[in-house]
């Protein structure tokens, strides 16, 4: 028997039927990051797993336990991108754009993380980030999270997902406060699981984001961190709060956000949802004032954020506010030689309309088959070239979803006028 494959655990296909939502999506990013000023950066899937390390930080969740990691040919452990700062701020530093100038920046693909899957968390992921180099902000950050409120509300989302905000500090404050939370959390060594003894060591802030219900109190009595911050990102905070606010902003001081990634510093915020289960998080990012230097720049202030792209797309689905994939034409024919005749009329539409989406039938069959094919097509429209029409140089038009629409017959000289008012104004 022949072997059957299967896809990789944890990396789905994309299906046609979802391509279109994708599309969607990539066009108006790329249409969003431009009006803010921000050009794309195209970056490898693969880096040094070192690069990771380094950046992301040893005992982050991430490079524990999620990375693709593997030794290629000649002996170096490489690993598939689990995000994108690290390879953005590598590429940056190795083609020097952060010389004296401010980036912004934008990069999209696939993403790698060795998890459970479930609806919403996969094992091959998408994201869209930014990252700005060169700003101090605030005035960036908020940039960034206007530019995500204008996203939300193209998605139709907006009434479903919320803000929340903190601020880490600098890495000295968050030293002093990281002390204090530690001798706060051993009082309660015995009542900790195992991952929050372990992360006591290693990476204590990380147990406010401990999602086991058992630890609840205890993190609820826990010092805050905006409590231990040092007067210049007490001042950065509140003027980041002020301009969200000024802005219209909604948002939410979440004392246990903390992110899993090692390399933040003062700003943190995610974007979340309650329509995702345990997969809420649909964006997320922050300042990381100290990564350039840590990769080998010079000291280089930075900010970004990164967006999971299927989760923005769930969401958008749970709340059904699905923009229909649409087609315009469907051009149906039937008689002697239409096969060929409509190819070549398709030809024709095309050179002159290249924003018209145009789907030839092709197969033959009756014209109640072509007409069902048309309408699940999602045409708006049918063009027919049938005998009549093919022998007096004329096209019906027969209107697919609005039905006090008559079908009409225009000579094919006319066709050119009637695109005109359709593409327009999306009717005759
Ligand atoms: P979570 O807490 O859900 O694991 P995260 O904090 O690990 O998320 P980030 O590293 O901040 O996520 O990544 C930014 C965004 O990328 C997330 O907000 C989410 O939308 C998306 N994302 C992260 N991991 C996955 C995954 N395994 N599958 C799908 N999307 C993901
Ligand atoms: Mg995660």
């Amino acid at each position: 028997m022949t072997e059957k494959f299967q896809a990789i655990r944890g990396m789905p296909d994309i299906l046609p039927v979802d391509v279109p939502f994708w599309h969607e999506f990539e066009t108006y990013w790329r249409r969003l990051t431009s009006s803010y000023g921000y050009e794309e950066i195209r970056l490898p899937i693969l880096e040094a797993t070192a690069l990771f390390k380094r950046s992301i930080g040893e005992v982050t969740d991430i490079v524990e336990k999620e990375m693709f990691s593997f030794e290629s040919r000649d002996g170096e452990s490489l690993s598939l991108r689990p995000e994108g700062t690290a390879g953005c701020v590598r590429a940056a530093l190795e083609h020097h754009l952060l010389h004296h100038q401010v980036q912004r920046l934008w990069y999209q693909g696939p993403m790698f993380r060795y998890e459970r899957p479930q609806k919403g968390r996969y094992r091959q992921f998408h994201q869209v980030g930014i990252e700005a180099f060169g700003l101090e902000g605030p005035d960036i950050e908020v940039e960034h999270i206007l530019m995500m409120v204008r996203l939300w509300k193209w998605l139709g989302v907006e009434s479903a997902i919320s803000l929340q905000v903190n601020s880490l500090g600098s890495f000295e404050s968050r030293k002093i406060y990281r002390e204090k939370l530690v001798d706060y959390l051993s009082q309660y060594y015995h009542e900790l699981d195992a991952d929050s003894r372990r992360r006591l060591q290693t990476n204590p802030l990380r147990i406010l984001d401990s999602k086991n219900p058992a630890l609840a109190n205890i993190i609820a009595g826990a010092p805050k961190c905006q409590d231990y911050l040092d007067a210049a990102s007490k001042l950065h905070f509140e003027t980041f709060l002020q301009y969200l606010s000024q802005a219209g902003v909604h948002y939410k001081i979440n004392s246990n956000l903390v992110r899993g990634l090692d390399y933040y510093n003062r700003t943190v915020y995610e974007w979340v949802t309650d329509k995702l289960g345990a997969q809420g998080t649909v964006c997320a990012g922050g300042r990381y004032d100290s990564l350039v230097e840590q990769l080998g720049g010079s000291q280089i202030k930075a900010v970004g954020f990164a967006l999971g792209i299927e989760r923005a797309l769930l969401l958008q689905r749970a709340l059904d506010h699905c923009k229909t994939v649409e087609r315009d034409v469907y051009l149906i024919h039937l008689g002697e030689g239409s096969e060929k005749k409509a190819l070549l009329f398709a030809e024709q539409l095309r050179n002159d309309w290249p924003e018209l989406r145009l789907i030839v039938h092709c197969g033959g069959g009756s014209f109640k088959a072509q007409f069902k094919r048309a309408d699940q097509s999602g045409a708006k429209i049918a063009f027919i070239l049938g005998e009549t029409e093919l022998a007096t140089e004329t096209v019906s038009i027969k209107w697919l979803r609005e039905t006090e629409q008559e079908q009409v017959s225009i000579s094919k000289n006319e066709v050119n006028q009637f695109l005109t008012k359709y593409l327009r104004e999306g009717k005759q």
